[in-house]
């Protein structure tokens, strides 16, 4: 088994792309290549082959110490997809991919502010993975299985810990809650990532929160087009189809994620007419320049993403060589305003530390108010009166 998996994992370096194209390769070549390829192809392989330790990384990527101490010391699970593997730069230790997924021993380090639960979110928990935090809608924790897990994820307390599913039992216990809530109309569901459960699965929960009349839309967090591509397949929107309206909201940091089998999962989705929105979390050294934010967001838009929430990076444990300033988002969001399309321009949030949720935060365009009027200031600093009505 273990050789087996280091012949195939030669295939995420960049002779993979180079193989099925290399008319030099003999006949039984070509056809092992083809079947690799196949596989390659599928997400079931993908999963099973995930790199998980520091042996099997460090035969494809230089690591630096910062990396290896990371590797050997982080309580965070490590784990990333051949897939994901093979769009980092192999030479680059500040490549934007291998930063978010790789650890370094920065991650060992907790400052004091930091936390376990950063949005106290086990205080807002009715039922076991069921968070009910705002009134008219809840947030299901189907399983803490993520296809590669990303180094400042808020739920680490959660996320990879067992690589477990919500069992039936507490789903019906959950679904039981929801259903004594007739209030609830919108039920989000997370991890971990959903899309790492089976199609079987899937449906089945989805099946049963559909049966529930008084909900109205169901919304998919996932990270899976950027480091699981291939489980993007028109067998599974047929099936999502099914339960629709369902909203699909994709956990996307850099233009690099937006490779071509990533795009290709994204147009997938959107010719299956689900309604796509994005979430990106600020990471300093990662995506903290105007250029590579306002770029994500076009490159987003042209991909039929609508660009929704922007989050100031949480205070979970062992992130603080990942925060930037709150300052850096309001800014990002002045240069937007005015100088680029509106439906470019997400909500930044901060998701508050003790569960107040997310609160929006907006560069200030009001100079003044009194009863008689209102001054404010457009995009390019022209200050306007508007009068009030009298
Ligand atoms: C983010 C979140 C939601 C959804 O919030 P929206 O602003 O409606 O997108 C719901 N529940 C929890 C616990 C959340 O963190
Ligand atoms: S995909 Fe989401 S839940 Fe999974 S590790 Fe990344 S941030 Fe955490």
């Amino acid at each position: 088994m273990k050789s087996e998996n280091r012949t195939e994992h030669k295939l995420t370096d960049n002779n993979y792309n180079s193989a099925s194209t290399n008319s030099n390769i003999s006949y039984v070549q070509q056809e092992k290549y083809k079947f690799l390829e196949y596989q390659y192809s599928d997400w079931h392989w993908q999963l099973r082959n995930k790199i998980k330790n520091l042996e099997h990384l460090s035969k494809h990527l230089n690591l630096t110490t910062e990396e290896q101490r990371g590797i050997v010391h982080t309580k965070f699970k490590f784990s990333i997809t051949p897939y994901l593997l093979s769009i980092m730069d192999k030479e680059n230790e500040n490549c934007p991919i291998r930063k978010q997924f790789i650890p370094t021993i920065d991650e060992i380090k907790v400052t004091p502010e930091e936390m376990l639960d950063p949005c106290a979110e086990d205080e807002n928990m009715p039922t076991t993975g069921l968070i009910h935090r705002y009134p008219d809608r809840v947030l299901l924790i189907l399983t803490d299985h993520c296809a590669s897990y990303c180094r400042f994820c808020t739920r680490k307390r959660l996320v990879g810990q067992q690589e477990h599913t919500m069992s039936t039992g507490e789903f019906f216990l959950a679904l039981d809650y929801i259903k004594k809530h007739p209030q609830i109309r919108d039920v989000l569901l997370s991890g971990g990532d959903p899309l790492t459960l089976s199609d079987e699965k899937l449906e089945f929960y989805l099946k049963n929160i559909r049966k529930i009349n008084h909900i109205e839309i169901i919304r998919i967090g996932t990270r899976i087009p950027v480091s699981l591509p291939q489980r993007i397949t028109p067998k599974l929107c047929n099936m999502l189809k099914k339960y629709n309206p369902l909203f699909i909201n994709l956990h996307i940091n850099h233009p690099k994620e937006l490779a071509t089998q990533t795009k290709s999962a994204c147009n997938l989705l959107a010719d299956a007419g689900f309604p796509l929105g994005s979430q990106t979390v600020l990471l300093k050294g990662i995506n903290d320049k105007q250029n590579i934010l306002t770029s994500l967001f076009h490159e987003m838009l042209k991909l039929r993403i609508r660009p929704y929430y922007l989050y100031q990076c949480d205070i979970a444990k062992g992130t603080s060589h990942f925060r930037t300033h709150v300052s850096f988002g309001l800014k990002v969001i002045e240069n937007l305003r005015g100088f680029t399309s509106g439906i470019a321009i997400p909500t930044f949030v901060i998701d508050t530390p003790g569960g107040g949720g997310k609160i929006p935060l907006s560069p200030d365009y009001v100079i003044s108010k009194s009863r008689n009027s209102i001054i404010v200031k457009n995009y390019e600093q022209k200050v306007f009166v508007y009068p009030e009505i009298k």
